[in-house]
């Protein structure tokens, strides 16, 4: 994936493969699902090796920004759009304004139908495919049991002092179950799934004395104890750890436990008994309220969709509408105003079958259209290939 990829070899971050073995990562995803591209998957890491996390990208571009000269205003919410007869465009922030010649919108499905002004603008078959958000399941694709999807899209990392996955099991690369995203379902009613190499680990010497995150759960499984964590439905982050936790750590631990047991059973080792002394979680809400994981438009042209085949302008009711009319015309929300951008993951509409997952890569190549559109050429880091397949090759029709 160039895109980000280019973006983070630019700003000279260190990277190391996500599973340790560098699989094509065609080969690293769960079937129904199939990944289109082969490069093995990447993550930053720290000087130690460490993954950084995701957001060191956006500290980094960040950084950028505000060193050629630009402002960064933290905490500003954008509460309308006008578009003014002179050509420029009013936003909005509550009692100040600003005005611009031009604005690229990074706003989701929510945000952007909540800005009054800019949704009266906008043309009405527009506003219908931004009110739009499909997922279908046919059963030729999602065999009945094979896939289940709940009120969120969940990630939750357990610290335990003792990281026995390392010092006991010597598992330190793949999942539990084969296909962690599909969960063991507990007694506790805490579903798990494990991908042993995800969390930081830190170890006197390899497999000895290590301590460490242990990602206990990645999917969109329908489940009650990993969401209740945020402290509310704008806020993904909930942090479980010190007094009164101690409840929920153990029933964690025993949740782990009882889906790990057969681990330790064909070892013949004794399970630790010691909990997690911490559990971290990222929600994204799934249903609409909140802060959101993307929402897109995933319809299935397949009879064996519940209700019969759902081409895209029967699953969002807007006749005659193709992917292209809906890539572009979300795009550019006010069509005779290219200057106005909208870029966001949510924006997407594709065959469910050809789902390969919510990446930032989308909303990247949607600003990088919107930039083609408006006259500005490929950077000069962004590889050319990909560049003319995926932006030039699915730019909008009309150029400046
Ligand atoms: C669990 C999980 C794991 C992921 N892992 C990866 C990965 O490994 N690699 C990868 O490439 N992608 C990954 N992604 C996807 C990636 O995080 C998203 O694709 C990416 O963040 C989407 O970026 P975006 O800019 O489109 O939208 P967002 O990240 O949703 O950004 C929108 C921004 O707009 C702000 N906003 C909303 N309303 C307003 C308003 N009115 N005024 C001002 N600001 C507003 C929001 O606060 C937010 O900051 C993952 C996503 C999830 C949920």
């Amino acid at each position: 994936m160039h895109l980000p990829g280019d973006v983070i070899n630019l700003l000279g971050f260190k990277t190391a493969c996500y599973e340790p073995s560098c699989p094509p990562a065609s080969k690293e995803f769960p079937p129904p699902f199939t990944f289109k591209y082969t490069a093995p998957l990447r993550r930053i890491v720290d000087e130690e090796g460490m993954p950084a996390g995701y957001v060191t990208a956006i500290r980094g571009m960040v950084d950028r920004i505000l060193a050629s000269g630009g402002q960064l205003f933290i905490d500003a919410n954008l509460t309308d759009l006008q578009a003014l007869h002179s050509g420029e465009v009013r936003l909005k922030f509550g009692s100040q304004s600003v005005l611009t010649k031009m604005v690229l919108l990074n706003l989701p499905r929510a945000s952007f139908l909540g800005l009054p002004s800019l949704r009266a603008a906008t043309p009405s078959r527009t506003v219908q495919m931004a009110e739009c958000v499909k997922f279908d399941t046919p059963t030729k694709f999602f065999p009945p049991g094979s896939f289940s999807l709940g009120k969120s899209l969940a990630k939750a990392y357990a610290f335990y002092k003792d990281a026995w996955w390392h010092n006991h099991l010597n598992l330190t690369v793949g999942q539990w179950p084969a296909n962690a995203f599909e969960p063991v379902n507990t007694s506790e009613g805490i579903p798990i799934g494990i991908h042993w190499n995800d969390g930081p680990v830190r170890c006197h010497a390899p497999l000895q004395g290590c301590r460490g995150f242990l990602e206990v759960f990645y999917s969109a499984a329908n489940e009650d104890f990993f969401e209740d964590l945020r402290p509310n439905d704008l806020e993904p982050l909930g942090i479980l750890q010190g007094e009164g936790s101690a409840a929920k750590l153990k029933r964690l631990h025993a949740a782990v436990m009882e889906a790990t047991k057969p681990l330790f059973e064909n070892r013949s080792i004794s399970q630790p008994e010691e909990p997690p002394t911490m559990l971290v979680v990222g929600i994204w809400d799934r249903t609409g309220h909140g802060y959101t994981a993307p929402t897109k438009v995933y319809y299935s042209l397949d009879s064996s969709t519940p209700g019969g085949a759902d081409p895209l302008e029967k699953a969002c009711g807007v006749s005659g509408l193709t992917d292209k009319e809906y890539r572009d015309s979300l795009l550019f929300p006010l069509p005779e105003l290219k200057q106005v951008v909208l870029a966001n993951n949510d924006w997407s509409a594709m065959p469910v079958e050809k789902m390969f997952g919510d990446w930032a890569e989308e909303s990247l190549l949607q600003a990088e259209r919107a930039l083609h559109a408006n006259g500005v050429p490929r950077p000069s880091w962004l590889d050319e290939d990909y560049y003319n397949l995926k932006v030039v090759g699915e730019a909008v029709v009309t150029f400046v």
